[in-house]
């Protein structure tokens, strides 16, 4: 379903067609969408047309809770969708920019152990035009600007959700985004993270050439990651890193991989030197992160310390690698956290979980 937060000019025109209305409004609503308002919004249009959009399906994603970090000005955002759905978000302040993490689906399918978004399974897909607004919205309700045309700069795909399992929605959504009457993002500065769906990342060389591929490995063999990554059952590593090779070579673009470190599962010497022979000859960068331990698993993360190690273990093999950044660690910064705990709270009939609004 398209919505019209995600309409193309082309479409649009179409629709006003349709509507008996004039065709300079297409510019004037596509304006307002590149911003995010909703029709009853838009100012400079007649009541009448306001109300006609208004019976479209928007594609709306509403913020209803921020907390902010105290230590690093990190932002988490809850979002609720049209339907009551909760989906959630994350602002980080870089120094060249702010990186916005969206949310692709409602929950999710595939499965992985430590993950905290796919403890429920998948509730539905969102549409290209509720990933658009979790955009817009965080840039209306946080007008930093600091001389910049937009609040958000960079775009990581990598909240709950797994992209290329909606993938319609998320080529629509890297279209929109992208395109100059969209959101104007530099596809460079957007990066896609899946966890390994084969023929859909050789689709993304046509569909998405220009963004970052992110490929969640998170294990240096097969026995690893199918105890980690139920995905690794149908999409095996001898197919996987084949398809991210194919897509580096084919783009030039670098493919980052990352690599959750859960002790004493993937954290030793050996794995990092099974790692580093797998991955050489692909032009690739390992994204390392010390797993953020989820209440309701069992894994647990190392030291920073340790991934620091494990990080001169790949380097000394000639494999790019850093430890990341770790932000918003007292505000439930990693994936499908504050969701649960919200539906938590809902459950309890708490009604005090808008009590860290900042
Ligand atoms: N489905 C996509 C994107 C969402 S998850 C994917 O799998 O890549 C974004 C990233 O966070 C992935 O690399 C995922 O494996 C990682 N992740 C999920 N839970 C985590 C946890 N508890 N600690 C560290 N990283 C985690």
């Amino acid at each position: 379903m398209i919505d019209l937060a995600s309409v193309t000019k082309e479409e649009l025109e179409a629709l006003l067609a349709d509507m008996g209305e004039p065709r300079f409004r297409a510019k004037q609503i596509m304006e307002w969408l590149s911003r995010g308002t909703e029709p009853g919004d838009m100012s400079n249009l007649p009541k009448a047309l306001r109300g006609k959009l208004s019976e479209i399906p928007f594609g709306s994603a509403h913020i209803i809770e921020t907390r902010r970090s105290k230590k690093d000005d990190t932002v988490k955002m809850l979002y609720e969708l049209h339907d009551g759905n909760i989906v959630e978000g994350v602002l980080m302040r870089y120094s060249y920019g702010n990186t916005l993490c969206i949310s692709t689906q409602a929950g999710c399918r595939m499965g992985c152990a430590f993950c905290a978004s796919t403890l429920n399974g998948r509730v539905r897909d969102l549409t290209a035009g509720e990933m658009l607004s979790e955009i817009t919205s965080v840039e209306r309700a946080f007008p930093i600007d600091e001389g910049r045309k937009r609040t958000v700069t960079n775009v990581v795909m990598m909240g709950c959700g797994e992209p290329l399992d909606n993938y319609a929605n998320t080529v629509r959504f890297l279209e929109r985004a992208t395109a100059a009457d969209g959101l104007g993002i530099s596809p460079r500065n957007i990066s896609l993270s899946t966890c390994g769906l084969v023929p859909k990342i050789y689709s993304l060389i046509d569909d998405a050439p220009h963004i970052t591929l992110c490929i969640s490995l998170h294990a240096p063999n097969n026995e690893i990651r199918d105890r980690l990554m139920p995905v690794n059952r149908s999409w095996r590593m001898e197919e996987l890193l084949p398809a991210a090779k194919h897509y580096a070579d084919v783009t030039g673009r670098r493919v980052i991989f990352e690599y959750a470190l859960v002790d004493g599962v993937n954290s030793s010497e050996e794995c990092a030197a099974e790692l580093a022979s797998r991955l050489r000859g692909i032009n690739c960068h390992v994204n390392l992160i010390p797993l953020n331990s989820v209440k309701e698993r069992e894994l647990n993360g190392v030291t920073r310390a340790y991934a620091h190690t494990f990080e001169e273990w790949l380097n000394k093999r000639h494999i790019s690698a850093t430890v990341r950044r770790e932000l918003g660690t007292d505000i439930d910064g990693a994936c499908g956290q504050l969701r649960n705990k919200h539906a938590e709270h809902a459950a309890n009939d708490n009604t005090d979980t808008a009590k860290d609004l900042t």
